[in-house]
């Protein structure tokens, strides 16, 4: 297959790839070398800021969180992607955020494509990211594939549905660029979020087995008297301006995002409902919101999961996010610099690819326990297929963006930001989902819900924390 120099796909290229599986569609861009891509910090002239936002509402009927909970009934608010794209800093860089569950695997590297193909890029400079909703779809076209041999099972994400969102972003970021606003200043802060983020897994044994979840939603009142955790308790906020005007806001905050779900009621849920309450106060500037490394955090310790909870949850980070607004305070952009680079994590040898077929196979196994095996045995293929995790980070002047994959524990995001002691760093995870969890590799031997479902061998651990090294070192 054919590519540029810079391993972009041409058109025609990016439909075919479009239409394949996850072999054709690494072998597209294996052209991009796998080793440390690091732009020159370069001084700024012409910098612009394209924003966009479309919509990604599943229609009646589509399944929500990988088929296993109850389908698409009605939408209390609709789904959307919003995005920026940087433009005069090398090649434009696009940033977006999405209101779903999850993008894995060759989903996340086609819609990676099409945002790259519409801003005029590489697919290694989009950080594309999903703010993790569960009333919300859980995109694996892998997964889809397998499920799909069975008719007695639900489908994963609706081909055409997918498409149709591509069709959408690619024309969205289209339609962006001819608006981009010129950019001068930068500014970033970070605001303490007062009864949200609690630890999810503080019940432990005299062992330091973990005995019980503390999940999104938690009824036991002694799991909820607990202490809050590890958490970052900070949320960030870095913008952009043209002067002093602002013209995008971009959030981040580690915590699962669900109030409450399971009811077929499409939502954005609290993080989504905070961040558009701030989008219609201020309509001028595009506000995105970014989840953090959140696979070990809930608002379970303030969350019972009653209806009401979830307008407590969205005024409480509102008011957060809001404050940080106030204590913005741009200064011109000296510099900019974009860093990737390549990881390939291996399977957790737990995965065992007969295993999971039978699973998947086995009529009398409840839905949760064929579709997930699915999700397993489509990482198994992606790992065999080579298609790597892409990780980056974009500094602009002392301030730093940093790009994980998939539900990373609370740990990676409180070590980069040790990495960089006096710079502010605004990490968004919940990239590529393939790997699901991402413990500590101390966290492998506390067992517990997490551990059971991290695709990733615990060597994950070492590989992405000298990846972010690398990166933040860089960038
Ligand atoms: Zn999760």
């Amino acid at each position: 297959m054919r590519t540029t120099s810079q391993g972009r796909l041409s058109r025609r290229d990016f439909a075919r790839t479009a239409a394949s599986g996850a072999s054709a569609a690494w072998a597209a861009w294996t052209t991009v070398p796998e080793s440390l891509r690091a732009d020159a910090t370069r001084a700024v002239g012409a910098l612009r800021l394209a924003t966009f936002r479309f919509d990604v509402t599943p229609p009646v009927g589509h399944a929500l969180c990988g088929g296993w909970i109850t389908s698409v009934v009605a939408v209390d608010d609709p789904l959307e992607a919003n995005g920026v794209v940087l433009l005069g800093a090398g090649a434009p860089i696009v940033l977006c955020a999405v209101d779903w569950t999850g993008l894995l695997n060759v989903a996340h590297l086609h819609w990676r494509q099409a945002l790259a193909e519409a801003a005029g890029t590489t697919p290694d400079r989009v950080a594309l990211h999903v703010v993790h909703q569960h009333n919300a779809p859980f995109a694996c076209l892998d997964t889809q594939r397998i499920v799909a041999a069975y008719p007695g099972l639900p489908h994963v994400i609706a081909p055409a549905f997918f498409a149709e969102c591509l069709q959408r972003a690619h024309a969205a970021v289209s339609a962006a660029i001819p608006r981009a606003r010129r950019i001068t200043h930068v500014a970033g802060t970070s605001t303490r979020v007062d009864k949200i983020a609690s630890n999810r897994r503080v019940a432990r044994d005299a062992a330091n087995q973990v005995v019980a979840m503390r999940g999104s939603a938690t009824r036991d009142a002694a799991l909820r008297a607990m202490p809050e955790g590890l958490i970052d308790p900070d949320a960030k906020t870095v913008a952009f301006y043209d002067g002093t005007e602002r013209v995008a806001a971009l959030h981040y905050y580690a915590t699962h995002p669900m109030s409450y779900y399971g009811d077929g009621r499409v939502s954005s849920d609290f993080a989504g409902l905070a961040r558009k309450r701030l989008q219609a106060a201020d309509p001028t500037c595009a506000h995105l919101y970014f989840t953090g490394c959140a696979g070990n955090v809930t608002a379970g310790k303030y969350n019972d999961g009653s209806p009401a909870m979830r307008e407590v949850l969205t005024g409480r980070l509102h008011e957060a996010l809001a404050a940080g607004l106030t204590h913005l305070r741009p200064v011109p952009i000296a510099a900019v610099s974009w860093t990737s680079i390549d990881i390939t994590p291996l399977a957790n040898p737990f995965l065992d690819a007969a295993a999971l077929a039978r699973d998947i196979a086995t009529p009398t196994n409840t839905i949760v326990n064929r579709n997930r095996p699915a999700f397993q045995l489509a990482w198994l293929e992606r790992i065999a297929s080579g298609l790597p995790i892409v990780i980056s980070s974009l500094r602009v002047n002392d301030l730093g963006l940093l790009h994980l994959p998939a539900e990373a524990f609370v740990e990676y995001q409180l070590a980069a930001q040790a990495m960089v002691p006096g710079r502010l760093l605004a990490t968004a995870a919940y990239g590529d989902g393939g790997p699901w969890y991402i413990p500590t590799a101390g966290e492998y031997e506390c067992g517990g819900y997490e551990v059971s479902m991290a695709f990733s061998d615990r060597r994950i651990d070492p590989t992405l924390r000298d990846a972010i090294r690398r990166v933040l070192a860089n960038a």
